[in-house]
């Protein structure tokens, strides 16, 4: 019932962008070790959600809690040093790195010994089948294998959420498979994950809970199959 304390929960947030509100009223939750899907059509602030939970913007009304803290903005760095981490739909690896280096990167400043690192980051990849591309430049890897190593690295401070922006988006169908299935099993072992995509079929198989937003504001939110289904939905998508 109520007992369980959410990870995050976003009340009542706004966001304004000059005379445009990119959000408005949104309230999302997301429980422990669970995936929430964000959907809706292009603009409808998916991306700005996410640059609020983890303190890109301030929101402009209402605001963000991270087990019952209130986010600060401008600050996404102690954000991230209190388990909050980002993926972006451009996937920003450091591509003159190798995957290795990469996956280093997220604990570079952390008090976690050389040999502990470097365990983590060999079991990781290995969970992405990316073993064999550890001195591998990310500029070398395939864009689907971009997006499997931001998301290793993503686990590798053992972060409570992540945050994904579009990572199945134009990603080869195996992957897809495989990446999803990652998510699932990060998952399990319970790491929560809010991820926005636009591809419903492959959201039907990973999340718990979507949340879909049409102009800043959530239209719906329910069991994948009830919300990816309703009509409305549907015509939202079309409409665009
Ligand atoms: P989505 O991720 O769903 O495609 P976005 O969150 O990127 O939507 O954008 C929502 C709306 O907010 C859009 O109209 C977009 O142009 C606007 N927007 C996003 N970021 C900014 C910004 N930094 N300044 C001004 N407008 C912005």
């Amino acid at each position: 019932g109520e007992s369980a304390m959410s990870i995050l929960d976003v009340e009542g947030v706004s966001k304004r962008f000059g005379g445009l509100w990119a959000l408005h009223d949104v309230h999302v939750r997301v429980e422990p070790g669970t995936v929430v899907g964000l959907i809706g059509p292009n603009g409808s602030g998916k991306t700005t959600l996410l640059n609020v939970c983890n303190g890109v913007y301030a929101p402009s009304e209402g605001e963000v809690r991270l087990d019952g803290t209130p986010i600060r903005s401008g600050r996404p760095h102690r954000v991230a040093a209190a388990g909050v981490m980002r993926t972006f739909q451009d996937s920003r690896v450091f591509r003159t790195l190798t995957a290795m280096q990469n996956m280093r990167v997220p604990l570079l400043h952390s008090r976690v010994s050389e040999g502990e690192v470097r365990r983590r980051a060999w079991e990781l990849l290995e969970f992405v089948h990316l073993t064999d591309h550890g001195n591998t430049a990310a500029s070398e890897l395939s864009g689907g294998q971009r997006k499997l190593l931001e998301f290793a690295r993503a686990l590798m401070p053992r972060p409570r959420l992540i945050l994904m922006d579009e990572p199945l988006a134009g990603v080869h169908p195996e992957i897809k498979q495989l990446l999803t299935e990652r998510i699932r099993a990060a998952c399990d072992d319970g790491v929560s994950v809010v991820v926005v995509s636009h591809e419903l079929p492959a959201l039907l198989g990973v999340t718990d809970h979507v949340a879909c937003l049409v102009e800043g504001r959530v239209l719906l939110t329910g069991e994948p199959a009830e919300v990816t289904g309703d009509s409305r939905v549907v015509e939202a998508y079309l409409g665009t």
